[in-house]
Protein backbone atom coordinates (compact mmCIF):
# COMPACT_ATOMS: atom_id res chain seq x y z
CA UNK A 1 0.00 0.00 0.00
CA UNK A 2 1.12 3.73 -0.83
CA UNK A 3 1.96 6.43 1.30
CA UNK A 4 -1.29 8.30 0.19
CA UNK A 5 -3.33 5.88 0.96
CA UNK A 6 -3.03 4.96 4.18
CA UNK A 7 -3.38 8.95 4.65
CA UNK A 8 -6.56 8.60 3.06
CA UNK A 9 -7.51 6.02 6.10
CA UNK A 10 -6.33 8.41 8.30
CA UNK A 11 -9.02 11.09 7.19
CA UNK A 12 -11.74 9.07 7.10
CA UNK A 13 -10.60 7.74 10.39
CA UNK A 14 -10.57 11.36 11.99
CA UNK A 15 -13.62 12.47 10.49
CA UNK A 16 -15.51 9.09 11.86
CA UNK A 17 -14.11 10.10 15.31
CA UNK A 18 -14.85 13.76 14.80
CA UNK A 19 -18.35 13.15 13.85
CA UNK A 20 -19.23 10.51 16.78
CA UNK A 21 -17.58 13.00 19.60
CA UNK A 22 -19.71 15.80 17.71
CA UNK A 23 -23.16 13.65 17.78
CA UNK A 24 -22.21 12.77 21.59
CA UNK A 25 -21.93 16.47 22.44
CA UNK A 26 -25.26 16.91 20.21
CA UNK A 27 -26.41 15.11 23.06
CA UNK A 28 -25.98 17.34 25.75
CA UNK A 29 -29.13 18.34 27.96
CA UNK A 30 -29.74 19.82 31.23
CA UNK A 31 -30.97 17.55 34.46
CA UNK A 32 -34.39 18.93 34.70
CA UNK A 33 -33.70 18.15 38.27
CA UNK A 34 -30.07 18.50 39.07
CA UNK A 35 -28.92 21.26 37.04
CA UNK A 36 -26.32 19.03 35.57
CA UNK A 37 -24.77 19.12 31.87
CA UNK A 38 -25.17 15.58 30.86
CA UNK A 39 -24.76 13.43 27.11
CA UNK A 40 -27.73 11.67 27.33
CA UNK A 41 -29.75 10.68 24.06
CA UNK A 42 -33.25 10.49 25.34
CA UNK A 43 -35.70 12.86 26.69
CA UNK A 44 -37.25 11.94 30.33
CA UNK A 45 -40.07 11.30 28.80
CA UNK A 46 -38.48 8.80 26.67
CA UNK A 47 -36.82 7.55 29.35
CA UNK A 48 -40.29 6.82 31.03
CA UNK A 49 -41.87 5.25 28.02
CA UNK A 50 -38.96 3.03 27.11
CA UNK A 51 -38.79 1.56 31.19
CA UNK A 52 -42.41 0.78 30.74
CA UNK A 53 -42.16 -1.16 27.72
CA UNK A 54 -39.17 -2.43 28.94
CA UNK A 55 -40.38 -3.51 32.52
CA UNK A 56 -42.47 -6.87 31.85
CA UNK A 57 -39.09 -8.68 29.74
CA UNK A 58 -36.78 -6.74 32.59
CA UNK A 59 -39.07 -9.18 35.03
CA UNK A 60 -39.19 -12.00 33.10
CA UNK A 61 -35.35 -12.09 33.31
CA UNK A 62 -35.59 -12.62 37.05
CA UNK A 63 -38.12 -15.14 37.33
CA UNK A 64 -41.38 -12.42 36.85
CA UNK A 65 -42.64 -11.07 39.94
CA UNK A 66 -43.24 -12.05 43.27
CA UNK A 67 -46.77 -13.52 43.29
CA UNK A 68 -47.19 -12.21 46.98
CA UNK A 69 -49.17 -9.09 46.46
CA UNK A 70 -49.27 -7.87 49.96
CA UNK A 71 -45.42 -7.78 49.92
CA UNK A 72 -45.54 -5.86 46.46
CA UNK A 73 -47.76 -3.82 48.10
CA UNK A 74 -45.54 -2.81 50.89
CA UNK A 75 -42.62 -1.94 48.50
CA UNK A 76 -44.71 0.34 46.33
CA UNK A 77 -46.19 2.11 49.56
CA UNK A 78 -42.53 3.06 50.76
CA UNK A 79 -41.37 3.61 47.15
CA UNK A 80 -44.14 6.05 47.46
CA UNK A 81 -43.46 7.78 50.00
CA UNK A 82 -40.03 8.26 49.16
CA UNK A 83 -40.99 9.80 45.74
CA UNK A 84 -44.02 12.07 47.69
CA UNK A 85 -41.21 13.49 49.92
CA UNK A 86 -39.05 14.04 46.75
CA UNK A 87 -41.58 15.87 44.32
CA UNK A 88 -42.38 18.11 47.38
CA UNK A 89 -38.57 18.58 47.93
CA UNK A 90 -38.50 19.44 43.96
CA UNK A 91 -41.29 21.34 44.07
CA UNK A 92 -40.03 23.68 46.58
CA UNK A 93 -37.38 24.27 44.50
CA UNK A 94 -39.60 25.52 41.35
CA UNK A 95 -39.56 22.72 39.48
CA UNK A 96 -41.17 19.46 38.56
CA UNK A 97 -40.31 15.59 38.08
CA UNK A 98 -40.57 14.35 34.56
CA UNK A 99 -40.64 10.60 35.79
CA UNK A 100 -42.88 8.39 36.47
CA UNK A 101 -41.91 5.86 39.38
CA UNK A 102 -42.73 2.17 40.20
CA UNK A 103 -41.54 -0.24 42.52
CA UNK A 104 -41.67 -4.34 41.59
CA UNK A 105 -40.57 -7.36 43.98
CA UNK A 106 -38.81 -9.86 41.18
CA UNK A 107 -39.97 -13.24 42.02
CA UNK A 108 -35.69 -14.37 41.87
CA UNK A 109 -34.58 -15.48 45.58
CA UNK A 110 -31.27 -16.24 44.54
CA UNK A 111 -30.05 -13.22 43.00
CA UNK A 112 -28.83 -10.31 45.62
CA UNK A 113 -29.63 -7.35 43.68
CA UNK A 114 -32.24 -4.21 43.60
CA UNK A 115 -31.76 -2.00 40.36
CA UNK A 116 -33.59 0.92 38.18
CA UNK A 117 -34.94 1.22 34.63
CA UNK A 118 -33.89 4.79 33.32
CA UNK A 119 -37.85 6.52 33.61
CA UNK A 120 -38.43 5.09 37.31
CA UNK A 121 -39.22 1.45 36.64
CA UNK A 122 -37.42 -0.36 40.04
CA UNK A 123 -36.50 -3.82 41.31
CA UNK A 124 -35.48 -5.04 44.03
CA UNK A 125 -35.14 -9.16 44.32
CA UNK A 126 -36.68 -11.38 46.44
CA UNK A 127 -33.18 -12.86 48.04
CA UNK A 128 -32.17 -9.48 48.66
CA UNK A 129 -35.24 -8.27 50.20
CA UNK A 130 -35.41 -11.48 52.44
CA UNK A 131 -31.87 -10.18 53.66
CA UNK A 132 -33.23 -6.71 54.66
CA UNK A 133 -34.02 -6.46 58.40
CA UNK A 134 -36.28 -3.38 58.42
CA UNK A 135 -38.39 -1.06 56.65
CA UNK A 136 -35.24 1.37 57.13
CA UNK A 137 -32.72 -0.84 54.85
CA UNK A 138 -35.20 -1.42 52.53
CA UNK A 139 -35.65 2.68 52.57
CA UNK A 140 -31.75 2.50 52.03
CA UNK A 141 -31.92 0.48 48.93
CA UNK A 142 -34.82 2.27 47.44
CA UNK A 143 -33.49 5.27 47.67
CA UNK A 144 -30.51 4.51 46.21
CA UNK A 145 -32.28 3.39 43.32
CA UNK A 146 -34.41 6.64 42.96
CA UNK A 147 -31.26 8.54 42.75
CA UNK A 148 -29.68 6.41 39.81
CA UNK A 149 -32.74 7.40 37.86
CA UNK A 150 -33.19 10.85 38.80
CA UNK A 151 -29.34 11.76 38.05
CA UNK A 152 -29.79 9.47 34.91
CA UNK A 153 -26.73 7.53 35.18
CA UNK A 154 -27.89 4.48 32.90
CA UNK A 155 -28.91 7.05 30.13
CA UNK A 156 -25.48 8.28 30.54
CA UNK A 157 -23.88 5.28 30.44
CA UNK A 158 -26.25 4.11 27.38
CA UNK A 159 -25.30 7.28 25.54
CA UNK A 160 -21.36 6.59 26.35
CA UNK A 161 -21.68 2.71 24.54
CA UNK A 162 -23.60 4.39 21.28
CA UNK A 163 -20.76 7.04 21.30
CA UNK A 164 -17.73 3.88 21.47
CA UNK A 165 -20.24 2.13 18.84
CA UNK A 166 -19.78 5.36 17.02
CA UNK A 167 -15.92 5.41 17.16
CA UNK A 168 -16.17 1.87 16.01
CA UNK A 169 -17.85 3.13 12.79
CA UNK A 170 -21.20 1.28 13.95
CA UNK A 171 -23.59 4.56 15.67
CA UNK A 172 -26.99 3.50 15.93
CA UNK A 173 -29.67 5.84 16.31
CA UNK A 174 -32.51 5.02 19.30
CA UNK A 175 -35.88 4.69 18.14
CA UNK A 176 -38.81 6.19 20.11
CA UNK A 177 -41.11 3.57 19.61
CA UNK A 178 -38.85 0.26 20.39
CA UNK A 179 -39.43 -3.21 18.21
CA UNK A 180 -38.66 -6.75 20.61
CA UNK A 181 -35.24 -6.87 19.12
CA UNK A 182 -34.70 -3.16 20.74
CA UNK A 183 -36.28 -3.67 24.18
CA UNK A 184 -33.87 -7.17 23.72
CA UNK A 185 -31.05 -5.17 23.28
CA UNK A 186 -32.37 -2.77 25.91
CA UNK A 187 -32.22 -5.00 28.81
CA UNK A 188 -29.48 -7.00 27.99
CA UNK A 189 -27.62 -3.53 28.30
CA UNK A 190 -29.74 -2.77 31.42
CA UNK A 191 -29.03 -6.13 33.39
CA UNK A 192 -25.16 -5.40 32.27
CA UNK A 193 -24.85 -2.04 33.66
CA UNK A 194 -22.18 -1.27 36.04
CA UNK A 195 -22.22 1.71 36.92
CA UNK A 196 -19.05 3.95 38.18
CA UNK A 197 -17.96 4.94 42.05
CA UNK A 198 -18.47 8.59 41.28
CA UNK A 199 -22.31 7.57 40.50
CA UNK A 200 -23.01 5.21 43.26
CA UNK A 201 -21.68 7.63 45.83
CA UNK A 202 -23.81 10.01 44.49
CA UNK A 203 -26.82 7.59 45.04
CA UNK A 204 -25.85 6.34 47.81
CA UNK A 205 -25.81 10.43 49.14
CA UNK A 206 -29.75 10.81 47.52
CA UNK A 207 -30.50 7.89 49.26
CA UNK A 208 -29.72 9.02 52.24
CA UNK A 209 -31.01 12.85 52.37
CA UNK A 210 -34.27 11.39 51.36
CA UNK A 211 -34.69 8.65 54.10
CA UNK A 212 -33.58 11.89 56.19
CA UNK A 213 -36.86 13.61 54.70
CA UNK A 214 -39.09 10.74 55.26
CA UNK A 215 -37.92 10.03 58.23
CA UNK A 216 -36.34 6.60 57.74
CA UNK A 217 -33.37 6.13 59.77
CA UNK A 218 -30.49 6.95 57.40
CA UNK A 219 -27.87 4.69 59.60
CA UNK A 220 -29.57 1.94 57.59
CA UNK A 221 -27.79 2.48 54.19
CA UNK A 222 -24.63 1.26 56.47
CA UNK A 223 -25.99 -1.78 57.62
CA UNK A 224 -27.50 -2.34 54.18
CA UNK A 225 -23.76 -2.13 52.82
CA UNK A 226 -23.14 -4.87 55.37
CA UNK A 227 -25.31 -7.10 54.53
CA UNK A 228 -24.40 -6.81 50.94
CA UNK A 229 -20.56 -7.52 51.92
CA UNK A 230 -21.68 -10.36 53.79
CA UNK A 231 -23.64 -12.21 51.41
CA UNK A 232 -20.94 -12.60 48.77
CA UNK A 233 -21.10 -8.59 47.38
CA UNK A 234 -18.97 -8.30 44.75
CA UNK A 235 -20.83 -10.92 42.51
CA UNK A 236 -20.79 -9.60 38.87
CA UNK A 237 -24.07 -9.52 38.67
CA UNK A 238 -24.38 -7.09 41.65
CA UNK A 239 -25.41 -3.85 40.49
CA UNK A 240 -24.70 -2.76 43.99
CA UNK A 241 -21.31 -4.07 45.03
CA UNK A 242 -19.55 -4.41 41.20
CA UNK A 243 -17.60 -1.33 40.44
CA UNK A 244 -18.17 -0.20 43.49
CA UNK A 245 -15.76 1.92 46.14
CA UNK A 246 -14.58 -0.55 48.58
CA UNK A 247 -17.35 -0.68 51.15
CA UNK A 248 -14.93 0.56 54.04
CA UNK A 249 -14.30 3.44 51.61
CA UNK A 250 -18.08 3.91 50.62
CA UNK A 251 -18.97 3.61 54.66
CA UNK A 252 -17.00 6.52 55.25
CA UNK A 253 -19.01 8.30 52.46
CA UNK A 254 -21.79 7.61 53.85
CA UNK A 255 -21.26 8.85 57.37
CA UNK A 256 -20.23 11.98 56.25
CA UNK A 257 -23.95 12.10 54.36
CA UNK A 258 -25.60 10.98 57.37
CA UNK A 259 -24.07 13.78 59.40
CA UNK A 260 -24.89 16.28 56.80
CA UNK A 261 -28.88 15.23 56.86
CA UNK A 262 -29.04 13.82 59.70
CA UNK A 263 -31.06 15.45 62.28
ZN1 LIG B 1 -26.15 1.59 42.52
Amino acid sequence: MNNSGIKVRLVIGLIMAFMAVLSYYGKTQENPLTGEKQQVNLTPEQEVAMGLQAAPQMAEEFGGLYPDKQVQDQVKTLGNKLITIFNQDVKSRGMGNPFSFDFHVLADSKTINAFALPGGQIFITAALLGKLKSSDQLAGVIGHEIGHVVFRHSSEQMAQTEFYQGLAGAATAVAGDMGASQIANYVAQAKLMKFGRNDELESDEFGIKYMVMAGYDPNAMIEVMEILAESGGGSERDEFMSTHPSPANRIIKIKEHIAKYGK
